[in-house]
């Protein structure tokens, strides 16, 4: 990775005293140069796009494997962008000292908006990518950027799901055999549990194992979306100074990842997030129940509601997500945490009544969100995947 005098001076506010050229390290910010395990990606093989897409809406996933998704370029407040593919969405910071990028999103969506950018800004080049969360379908496509050396940041735990060990994954996706590979049986299981919902689309195990051995590991998988692991790092909040910018990421807890960044820009009053708290159903509303793929990604409501009380804490005016054609604002986040609170207190007083699960399914109604979008399909998946959850991850 390149390490140029600009990269330095960028790095958190609090580290400005700092020595000219020292990358200064503390508890909360860790620099770290990972060049050594920098994932060595094809161009050629980059420039296909992956079959993305991961926990919920896979059936835009499969059908991404097969065309280019409607692509859209849209100013969110000053100079920042909101750029689309198809219901993926990427953020952009045009700042006097370069562009920062959140979610790159696959090799092809990084190909477009790489020409994009050199179009509308001729004379800024992407000097930041940061990381929204590990998951492949939203931060494949890094490589793209390799030729302006931008700094890569997220949260510290994506460096240990880009080990090589099986990572983190959406959907439900595990490793159910646990021989450190995924076979395309162990994906049909959450796919055909929950279709559209849960898995991946169809055709996108094949499209993933290039070399047709049946078993992918995680390195495969990693190089074929063309993602390249972060080269900073944080724990829990840094706060980033880039052309006279400041920018702070968040680690608002876990939720639908591990490895989150809530990106905020205070500046602008804007928040930045992917997934969470909106995931790839939402579209034009956040009256949309939860997919909950893996009881709810096995980490326990109690962190979500958490981590939607941390964005609740930032002082901002729009919400914008990786998810989602239009911004939102903080009424839709507190909405969506009410909807979390109801659904582990209605399971857990059922619980603690000795309620089975068939019992909770037929009488919680959630009557309250009869009108969100998924209400029918998705509540009995929602109460059984809480249910689990307050069991098994308390
Ligand atoms: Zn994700």
């Amino acid at each position: 990775m390149n390490e140029g005098p600009t990269q330095h001076r960028a790095i958190a506010a609090e580290n400005r005293g700092a020595p000219a050229g020292a990358p200064t390290v503390r508890s909360s910010l860790k620099l770290l140069l990972v060049a050594g395990v920098m994932l060595c990606v094809d161009p050629a093989r980059g420039a296909t796009p992956p079959p993305s897409s991961a926990a919920s809406a896979n059936t835009e996933s499969a059908s991404a494997a097969r065309f280019t998704p409607p692509r859209t370029f849209v100013q969110v407040k000053g100079d920042l962008w909101r750029a689309g593919n198809g219901n993926w969405w990427s953020l952009i910071y045009v700042t006097p000292d370069g562009i920062l990028l959140v979610d790159p999103i696959n090799p092809d969506f990084a190909a477009w908006i790489k020409a994009e950018l050199e179009r509308r800004f001729p004379d800024k080049a992407v000097r930041y990518i940061v990381y929204s969360h590990s998951h492949w379908d939203h931060v494949g496509g890094a490589s793209i950027f390799a030729g302006s050396h931008p700094h890569i940041v997220g949260q510290e735990r994506i460096l240990k799901n880009m080990d090589g060990r099986w990572p983190q994954m959406p959907g439900n996706i595990i490793d159910r055999n646990d021989n450190g590979t995924i076979e395309a049986e162990e994906i049909a299981i959450p796919t055909l549990e929950h279709p559209g919902i849960c898995g991946l689309g169809r055709g996108a195990y094949e499209a993933l194992d290039r070399n047709h051995s049946g078993h992918i590991t995680p390195g495969e998988w990693w190089a074929v979306n063309g993602v390249v692991p972060p080269d900073i790092v944080y724990s829990d909040r840094m706060t980033l100074v880039f052309g006279g910018r400041t920018i702070q990421l968040i680690f608002p807890g876990l939720n639908h990842a591990d490895d989150g960044t809530v990106v905020y820009f205070p500046l602008e009053r804007v928040v930045f997030s992917t997934d969470f708290p909106a995931d790839a159903l939402v579209t034009t509303s956040m009256r949309s129940l939860p997919s909950g793929c893996g009881a709810f990604d096995r980490h326990p409501l109690s962190e979500w509601i958490r981590s939607y009380r941390t964005i609740e804490s930032l002082d901002f005016d729009i919400l914008a997500q990786g998810h989602g054609s239009i911004t939102f604002t903080k009424d839709d986040l507190v909405e969506g945490r009410r909807f979390f609170e109801d659904l582990r207190d209605g399971v857990a007083q059922g619980m603690a009544n000795g309620k089975s699960l068939a019992e909770l399914k037929e009488s919680l109604l959630l009557g309250k969100y009869k009108s969100w979008a998924y209400y029918d399909m998705l509540r009995k998946d929602d109460i059984e995947a809480a249910y689990l959850n307050l069991k098994n991850y308390p």
